[in-house]
């Protein structure tokens, strides 16, 4: 399996998939017309999609996966709560994706990736993280989750890549520029994950499958890529695992492609 992230941040979250002949996307947080250059520029082929796994309701993960679905006639997996959004309204096919689940994402030509779903702890219920494993190569997507939970990670085990939520750094957040609020929202247990707390949870994460972290969701204002990498060299270092390779997701520009 392959991997490509498309973007990753506030503004949008977004990662294709590629297993055989099978395309998939996980979140399509961007407008329809900032995704088509960037999928164009992925090689994915006209109606190529066929699974946009969608991680929870808001925006930033959700925005154009009905519309994108549409244009590829492909299946929007997502939890049912959201089934009503207007995001993904347009999808001619709707799959309800839930907590515990595990079941297989079928391909055209007869590709087949498991897909197991973990509910997070975030305020939009439900959010899920997904597993997504191909030919005993295993992907996890982590992001959107207020707090470290060790059972969470238990769960997610085995991870080949990972792809995990270093969302801020918590001086950043008390000194910057969000109202009281928000800043509340963000850093409160159902928000989102400090660099703290992403290494407490990379911890409990890191086995002897992982090769490669992504750094995701990173804050434009309340982070510094190079703290969070910082952050997760340390713990990586202290597990004995500093060969562990280490990429940050961006907003602006896809990365290169991965193989799980
Ligand atoms: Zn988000
Ligand atoms: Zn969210």
């Amino acid at each position: 399996m392959q991997i490509r992230i498309i973007s990753s941040g506030s503004k949008g979250n977004s990662m294709l998939f590629r297993a055989g002949d099978m395309y998939g996307m996980v979140d399509a947080g961007l407008t329809l017309r900032a995704l088509t250059p960037r999928l164009e520029e992925a090689g994915v082929p006209f109606r190529g999609l066929d699974h946009i796994l969608v991680t929870h309701g808001h925006l930033d993960h959700a925005r154009s996966a009905g519309a994108l679905a549409k244009r590829h006639h492909a299946t929007v997996h997502c939890p049912e709560a959201m089934m009503q959004n207007r995001s993904v309204a347009r999808a001619p096919r709707l799959s309800n994706t839930s907590d515990g689940m595990d079941t297989e994402l079928l391909g055209e030509h007869g590709d087949k990736v498991r897909l197991q779903a973990v509910a997070l702890p975030h305020d939009c219920h439900p959010t899920l993280a997904y597993k997504l494993t191909h030919d005993d190569r295993c992907l996890v997507v982590l992001s959107d989750i207020g707090r470290p939970d060790r059972q969470v990670a238990q769960r997610l085990s085995g991870a080949h890549v990972l792809m995990l939520e270093f969302n801020h750094c918590t001086e950043m957040l008390e000194a910057g520029p969000y109202p009281d609020s928000l800043k509340r929202r963000v850093g409160g247990d159902q928000g989102h994950l400090s660099n703290e707390q992403s290494q407490e949870m990379l911890t409990w994460l890191a086995g002897e499958n992982l090769h490669t972290l992504v750094l995701t969701h990173l804050s434009a204002k309340n982070n510094q890529p190079e703290i969070a990498l910082n952050c997760a060299m340390e713990t990586l270092d202290k597990l004995g695992l500093s060969h562990i390779k280490v990429l940050i997701a961006k907003q602006e520009e896809s990365l290169e492609p991965i193989q799980v």
